[in-house]
């Protein structure tokens, strides 16, 4: 079994009440690792190392370019060690191990994407309307920053944010999710061979309702930054408000994948499959909401239920896999929980909503790919996020008709729609209130262009260039070069 301590002041240490939590294996819930389980004091104590480290300790005055450096060594490291860190993810969430290794590619290029920006952003100089005065505006660093990540991406949602945090100049204290701690352990080795001083990066290790709770509700820590469910998003607000810190939030989402009747009919169903079924549904932009056109419902239904029926699901120790478990027993049962409610609801069951009944995947958390049409847009399985291998078809007949039910969602993180009708094309992406829209594709991000949603989805963005500013103040310097009495009260 793995065993691994947490990260506090550029120490590995224990938990500061000797309590441990163990992670498990999606795949068979055996034990595979056993980690620290922290708590509000050793919360505290990382945040006070973060604040002497950005207060005392000359971090954010490093020069930028250094920074920089910094995290090209660190984008190396991780190109070295890419192959443990792939198999400590799958470990963890139990995905295969090929999505493991592209997750790590895309992490490498964030942190090699920020490393390049840290030095880029010089400030401006702006035309001051006062005769003989200069005026400047420049970014610093917003301060200590805490960093709290889900586990479907464990690793790369938090480089979203370690990367640009440590490119401005914070000091960060970081706290995975309890469920899948590995590879934030393994990178925070990574940042310690990279060289960063004391207390710059840390992380605390422990159940939100402690650590995180601790990080959002300090009045030490400048910005909290936040990927998760809505429940423990609004949490953080109530939590932040204590010293009015910054907040960026990373939501959930229930996201449209509309096929109007113009299609590329093939390309749409194979990405209708991989919009939701990747990675068993636990993305936040899954399209697991989608909307078929009255003229090709029915065909396309069809084409979707015989493909679903040939997903492997299994192991990702077997080669065959395309589809792994779900991230917990718990997790399990919510799923079930939502197929109940659609079957309640009247929504009709064509593929799945079940467990698997291979003997051999018993003790494991997995679920059957799950397809039910007749879905109609305010039963509750089209409207909450389920984050599993589930998947709604709802019908409709007319552009107007598709964008209106797609915009009745208090989410708005991505949409996607497939259309050939250019003028089209211009009209629905306007018109979708979603922070992503896709255009005959689903699915797609990268570092350089920004994520985040609309409405209850969230607040701010991560990646990009505004990804790096979230992590900045905005600072007005105005100097009087020659400044005369102003006698207003008199001389
Ligand atoms: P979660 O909200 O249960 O937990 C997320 C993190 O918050 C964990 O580290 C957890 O320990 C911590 N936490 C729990 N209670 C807390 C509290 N009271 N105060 C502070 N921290 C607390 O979410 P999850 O189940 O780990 O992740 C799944 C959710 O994340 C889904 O809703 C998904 O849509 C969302 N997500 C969103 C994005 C995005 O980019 N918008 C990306 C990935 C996941």
């Amino acid at each position: 079994m793995i065993r691994k301590k947490m990260y506090i002041d550029g120490e590995w240490v224990e938990s500061r009440s000797g309590r441990t939590s163990q992670s498990l294996n999606p795949c068979d819930g055996t034990p595979i690792a056993e980690v620290p389980e922290g708590n509000r004091e050793d919360a505290r104590a990382a945040i006070a190392a973060a604040r002497r480290a950005f207060d005392h300790d000359g971090w954010p005055q490093t020069p930028a370019a250094e920074r920089g450096a910094l995290l090209f060594k660190l984008a190396m490291l991780i190109e070295r060690d890419k192959e443990e860190l792939a198999e400590l993810e799958t470990l963890d969430t139990g995905k295969t191990l090929e999505e493991s290794r592209w997750d790590m590619d895309d992490i490498a290029g964030i942190f090699r994407y920020y490393a390049g920006l840290a030095d880029k952003d010089g400030g401006e100089v702006i035309e001051s309307p006062v005769p003989d005065t200069t005026s400047m505006v420049v970014r610093e660093p917003v301060g200590v920053c805490g960093q709290i990540s889900p586990w479907n991406y464990p690793l790369l949602q938090a480089s979203w944010k370690m990367a640009p945090a440590l490119a401005a100049g914070c000091t960060i204290v970081m706290k995975p999710s309890e469920i899948t701690p590995l590879t934030t352990i393994k990178i925070t080795e990574l940042a310690e061979e990279a060289g960063y001083s004391r207390g710059v990066v840390n992380l605390v290790l422990g159940p939100g309702s402690a650590v995180g709770d601790e990080l959002a509700s300090s009045h030490d820590v400048d910005l909290i930054s936040f990927t998760g469910g809505i429940v423990t998003g609004k949490k953080i607000i109530q939590a932040a408000s204590s010293n009015v810190k910054k907040i960026a939030l990373e939501l959930g989402g229930k996201n449209p994948n509309i096929i109007f009747a113009d299609a590329d009919f093939d390309l749409a169903v194979d990405y209708a499959l991989n919009g939701v079924f990747f990675h068993a549904g636990q993305i936040c932009s899954a399209g697991a909401r989608l909307m078929v056109e009255d003229a090709i419902y029915d065909d396309f239904v069809a084409a979707l239920k015989a493909r679903i029926e040939k997903i492997v699901v299994g192991k990702w120790t077997d080669e065959k896999t395309q589809m792994g478990p779900v991230i917990s027993a718990e997790h399990l049962t919510k799923v079930e929980e939502y197929v109940e409610i659609a079957r309640e609801e009247g929504a009709r069951l064509l593929v799945g909503g079940k467990r698997p009944d291979d003997p051999e995947l018993e003790g494991g958390y997995f679920f059957m790919p799950t397809l039910f049409t007749d879905c109609v847009h305010d039963m509750r399985i089209v409207q909450e996020e389920v984050f599993g291998p589930v998947i709604t078809v709802e019908r409709f007949s007319s552009e107007e008709e598709a964008v209106r039910l797609a915009n009745d969602t208090v989410y708005g993180l991505s949409a996607g729609f497939w259309t050939r009708d250019t003028d089209r094309i211009h009209r629905v992406s306007r018109a979708l209130r979603f922070g992503t829209v896709w255009v005959n594709d689903f699915n797609v991000y990268f570092v350089q262009a920004p994520w985040g949603g609309y409405k209850q989805s969230g607040m701010g963005r991560e990646l990009g260039h505004i990804g790096l500013e979230e992590y900045t103040e905005v600072k007005h310097i105005y100097q009087n070069h020659k400044t005369k009495a102003l006698n207003w009260f008199g001389a």
